[in-house]
């Protein structure tokens, strides 16, 4: 079937229908910070910051002002310094990587399993091979949650401070428990395409530690412990009032929904798209996903004329992420890094991963032109 012409675009992040949605209530937000004079670090943030623990489960939340920044300052609050090894993922957005180059670390990657997120039993051999490796970085990448209860025994057994990246993740569960939940510290990010989106920059740390937090809130505050008192050297990372605001009565309160809206579309792919000519990988055992993206695999040299596809159906796809982090020359240029073993897996994904749009503002006609113009792809390769 072809296209009637001007049909609408399916997008891969729909901000103006969320604005549709959310619009009254962000106007509320800014009124309210407007007229309260108080612009950075007052009420709003701490009132965001106790709703986002409790929906969240964790104790203790601090806003910073992005993901990169929350997994700089957890890594940094839970000791890390130069020279320190971090074993982490070749398969993330480069800020997992780049949060632990600018605490000075030498990033350790190993690969990824079959789901593409990090294969945690060549973590555990890593961290068995080499003491020396004291914190641990792991994505809950695509809202999937890795394996919690073994995340937890890599903590336990080798002593190793995780610092859990769940910008992807907010509300993922594994096991009954959430992500961030099991390690030293978790960061999230409310960049505008993440799941608790923001309209800006956005991130926040949490932890089970009073200690972190504690720290962490001097660390964002040029490391000031008290009123011009700096025992750190620590960064300008300060979620904004307006920011706060509009996270938490206009943002947070949707979630669950919009969440509950990703799983139905996530539901009906995989049903659908089984006998396409797409892989679909398996999502880790036990994961309660939250379906960030909705990962497909075609096979290597085809993705671009499957991209061309559903550009000629008016579908918008992505890819999460073409280029491994231990490839990229941001890296290379900083000179230190350590591989462990191939990545071979990572590099199915960087070779032939393509994000179809999941978004909760997509309509079920929309996710019928999605299935249909998968199901009808047979590469012209
Ligand atoms: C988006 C993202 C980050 C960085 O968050 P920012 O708010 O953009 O700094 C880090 N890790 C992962 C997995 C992400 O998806």
């Amino acid at each position: 079937m072809t296209n009637p012409p001007g049909e609408r675009r399916v997008l891969l992040n729909d901000f103006a229908a969320q604005w549709r949605e959310v619009g009254p209530d962000v106007h509320a937000a800014v009124e309210r910070v407007g007229a309260s004079g108080w612009y950075v670090l007052g009420e709003e943030t701490r009132r965001f910051e106790r709703r986002l623990g409790e929906a969240w489960g964790l104790p203790f939340v601090v806003g910073v002002a992005s993901g990169m920044d929350a997994l700089e300052i957890a890594l940094r609050c839970l000791g890390l310094s130069a020279g320190e090894k971090v074993l982490t993922t070749p398969l993330s957005a480069f800020a997992t990587t780049l949060a632990a180059m600018r605490g000075g670390a030498v990033p350790v990657f190993v690969d990824t399993d079959e789901t593409g997120l990090m294969d945690l039993s060549l973590a555990r051999e890593a961290l068995r091979a080499d003491p020396s490796i004291r914190f641990l970085v792991p994505v809950h990448l695509y809202g999937h949650s890795l394996d919690l209860a073994e995340l937890e025994s890599l903590a336990g057994e080798f002593g190793v401070a995780v610092v859990e990246d769940c910008a992807q993740a907010i509300g993922a569960r594994s096991g009954g428990r959430a992500v961030g939940t099991v390690g030293a510290a978790a960061a999230l990010s409310f960049y505008p395409t993440k799941n608790l989106g923001a309209m800006g920059d956005g991130g926040a740390v949490a932890t089970p530690s009073p200690e972190v937090d504690r720290k962490a809130r001097a660390l964002r505050n040029y490391g000031q412990s008290a009123r011009y008192v700096h025992d750190e050297s620590g960064l300008n990372s300060r979620l904004d009032e307006i920011h706060a605001a509009i996270l938490s009565t206009a943002l947070l309160p949707r979630l669950e929904a919009w969440t509950g809206r990703r799983r139905a579309i996530a539901a009906r792919y995989r049903e659908a798209l089984r006998g396409a000519a797409v892989d679909l990988p398996p999502v880790p055992e036990g994961s309660e996903s939250v379906w960030h993206l909705f990962p497909v695999l075609v096979d290597d040299g085809r993705r671009d004329d499957f991209m061309q596809h559903l550009r000629t159906r008016q579908i918008e796809a992505g890819v999460h992420y073409p280029v491994l982090i231990p490839d990229q020359r941001a890296l290379r240029q900083y000179g230190r890094w350590e591989v462990r073993g191939g990545l071979s897996r990572a590099r199915r994904y960087a070779a032939g991963e393509v994000s179809l749009p999941i978004h909760p503002h997509l309509s079920d006609d929309d996710v019928g032109r999605v299935i249909e113009a998968v199901r009808d792809w047979r590469c012209g390769c």
